[in-house]
């Protein structure tokens, strides 16, 4: 049975946090929101606790888990080292969409860190997630709470889709505030590495840590070309509809978007377009306006992929966007999504 809780996200009531804190204790599972996307969460440091997660998602065992703290001396108990630059991140970013790459302690057990001797960890910017984790008085391993290769929930409604009947609790606190998940950096390496682009730019990264270098898997479609596996080696975050991303220059995207929508409803496939212009005059069968602007496609991205599978498309035709600020992780994660990328 699972147990919904809705918690308000401004003032979270603290007998409901209580429960959830209390299911945590016992090596239970919780859903719960953050500024992100929604995490399914189990005791960090209890290894029963955590192998249930990558059960009940069916996430590969080697697929590493991030561990969510309220305190930052928490830090301390869960990472061997500290290095400086961990300590400038935190103090600059933290709470927020941030996770920092160390060097694992021995506490950590190996299925939370998907066997590496490294642990990510982050403090969300949530009060319902801050006061859960710190009823609990543990730290708390989190995924995004979807089925694995699923888009990422950023709504309640998203999770009870997919964990429905699986987990112990699923607190509802209303939408996810960025939508993207938590930009992962890597501090175990000269310069740092960033593994993950999302809720904080590498340009903000830039600016306390210096020179940043881009793990290759960040911008996909390289990897993709010498993969030669089109839509399966790297695919995640995706719909049922296969999702085609147009990149280039607004006004030829423009163009080669309608030819496509063309194209595909010639081949009889029921075409839906993400558009990021309101007065973009696709003629596709479901058009869906993202946003205009970075911050509001990353806050929707996630929940227009899980409309048009609600509508039944066969083929989602993206609009990309600049890869600049939060560009960076909306083209990441419509690129994992993508099963081909198209130049315009
Ligand atoms: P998810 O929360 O489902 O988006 O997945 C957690 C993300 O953090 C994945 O991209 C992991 O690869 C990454 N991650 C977690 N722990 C580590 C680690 N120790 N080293 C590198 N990446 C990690
Ligand atoms: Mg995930």
């Amino acid at each position: 049975m699972t147990k919904i809780l809705k918690i308000n996200r401004r003032r979270p009531e603290v007998p409901k946090i209580r429960i959830a804190a209390e299911v945590l204790r016992k090596g239970g599972l919780v859903a719960f929101p953050t500024e992100t996307v929604y995490g399914l969460g189990a005791d960090a440091l209890n290894a029963a606790a955590v192998r249930k997660i990558f059960e009940v998602k069916g996430r590969p065992f080697d697929n590493p888990l991030i561990v969510h703290i309220a305190d930052r001396k928490e830090v301390c108990r869960l990472a061997k080292e500290i290095p400086d630059n961990a300590r400038e991140l935190m103090n600059e970013f933290w709470p927020g969409p941030l996770t920092l790459v160390l060097k694992k302690s021995e506490v950590v057990p190996d299925v939370t860190t998907g066997g590496l001797d490294t642990v990510a960890v982050r403090m969300p910017d949530n009060k319902i997630a801050l006061a859960m984790i710190k009823e609990a008085g543990v730290a708390v391993a989190a995924p995004s709470a979807n089925i694995f290769s699923k888009p990422s929930p950023t709504s309640a409604a998203h999770v009870a889709h997919d964990l429905y009947g699986k987990v112990d609790v699923i607190i509802d606190g209303g939408v996810a505030r960025i939508g993207v998940e938590s930009t992962v950096v890597d501090l175990t390496t000269t310069p740092p590495t960033l593994l993950r682009p999302g809720g904080i730019s590498l340009e903000d990264l830039k600016k306390v840590l210096g020179r940043v270098v881009l793990h290759p898997a960040v911008r996909v479609e390289k990897t993709r070309i010498t993969a030669k596996s089109p839509g399966m080696k790297y695919r995640h975050y995706a719909p049922d509809a296969s999702v085609i991303v147009v990149e280039g220059r607004r006004r030829k995207v423009g163009r080669k978007m309608r030819q496509l929508v063309e194209e595909y409803k010639r081949k009889g496939k029921i075409v839906g377009v993400m558009a990021t212009n309101r007065r973009c005059g696709y003629t596709a069968d479901v058009v869906k306006f993202a946003g205009n602007d970075p911050a509001a496609v990353a806050k929707n991205l996630f929940k227009v992929f899980r409309k048009f599978d609600e509508e039944g498309v066969d083929v989602i035709l993206a609009e990309g966007v600049g890869e600049k600020g939060l560009g960076l992780a909306i083209m990441n994660r419509l690129k994992k999504a993508a099963y081909k990328v198209v130049k315009a």
